[in-house]
Parts: structure tokens; sequence; C-alpha cells
């Protein structure tokens, strides 16, 4: 047998600590591989399976019988190595037409909906102050001027000038407007205005 990576004669187990948890397996066959083991090697593995209920671990061990190599392998749908599960493979799940089977990131139109930098800026040459992001200048006057305070927050919050064209910001700036600031936090004074008069309307 094989405890927590050591081999052990079933003759002298060695002493467990019954508090712990113990890595136990079978040891079913010891050969050295080569073709003319192919049989008994198939015969190993499928007693090995049958008793680890579709679990195996192949080790291989060099000349001084250190382990050199372990592989964990399944006859189920499942990767002992990573623990991932797989439903039983059908026909869906190799159609486009299923969501078992489409392209995670089209769905399976084939087609993938995008947003274009430079539909969202038109004219790069305009400054922060002009507004350069064109659906948040065409917006209604309320919203733009909510849009402009935002893009004056992120301006602060970057340390860049109003004044200056967008296309002569650092590319940090522009994915910071077009892709957010990931796990990084950005205060807005507008929100946080916005916020509290909609309180207070709600008291
Ligand atoms: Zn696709």
């Amino acid at each position: 047998m094989r405890i927590d990576g050591a081999l052990h004669s079933l003759d002298q187990p060695p002493r467990l600590d019954p508090k712990k948890a113990h890595n136990i397996d079978v040891v079913i066959d010891r050969l050295k591989a080569s073709p003319e083991q192919r049989g008994r090697v198939a015969e190993s593995l499928e007693l090995a399976l049958k008793l680890g209920s579709g679990l195996v671990r192949l080790l291989w061990q060099d000349a001084t019988e250190k382990t050199v190599a372990e592989w964990p392998m399944s006859n189920q749908n499942f990767d002992p190595a990573t623990g991932y599960h797989f439903p039983i493979l059908g026909a869906r799940h190799f159609s486009f037409n299923s969501p078992l089977g489409a392209c995670s990131l089209c769905g399976g139109t084939g087609t993938q909906l995008l947003p274009d930098a430079e539909l969202a800026i038109p004219d790069p040459t305009r400054s922060l102050e002009d507004q350069p992001v064109g659906p948040w200048r065409r917006a209604p006057k309320r919203m733009a001027g909510h849009y402009k305070s935002l893009l004056r927050d992120l301006a602060k919050h970057a340390g860049v000038p109003m004044n200056r064209a967008w296309k002569d910001l650092p590319g940090s700036f522009h994915h910071l407007v077009l892709h957010g600031s990931a796990d990084q936090s950005v205060t807005f004074s507008q929100i946080k205005a916005e916020r509290l008069s909609e309180n207070k309307k709600n008291f």
C-alpha cells in the first residue's frame, strides 16, 4: 500500500495518527514497462479502476525506485488532476445550436459585439473639456453634465489636464475611460452628491 506518498508492505503497516487525514492507496502492480507487458498493464489498470471507483494513479520510478512522476487518471468524465467534471458527451455538446456546444465567446452566432474605440471617440483632437466621448456629448443636457463631471473626476484621478486633446493623452488614461479602472477605486464627486439628494427625496 501507499500511505501519504510512501510505499509500505501490508505485513508491516505503519502506525497512523487517527486525528490526521491520510492518503491511502492500494498498490495493484509494479512492473518494468515494455511492449511485452501490454496485457498485464491493461489487466492491472482494469482492476485498479474497479477498486478505485474510476480513479487510478500511475507512478513512474527510476532505477533507485524513487518516484519521478505521478499521473492521476480516471475513466470517468472527470479530470483527477484538476477535479474538472464534465457530463456524458452527446451530439448537443458539439452543436453550435445548443447552449452546451456553442462557442462561449459568441454564443454560436459567429459574431461578437465589442466596443469600438474609434466610434466612442469620433474626434480625438477634442480636449477633455470639449467632451471627446461621442455618446456622452450627445446625451441629454442633464446627463451630459453628469458625464462631463465623470470625465473631470477621471482626469483628476489620473492627473491629466482637461485642456489636452484626447489623442495627446497617455494610453493608460484612454484605457481608464474606455475600459474602467479594474480594481482601483476612483472617487466621483457628482455621483456622491446625486445619491445624497436622492436619499433626501426618499426621506
Ligand atoms: Zn465563437
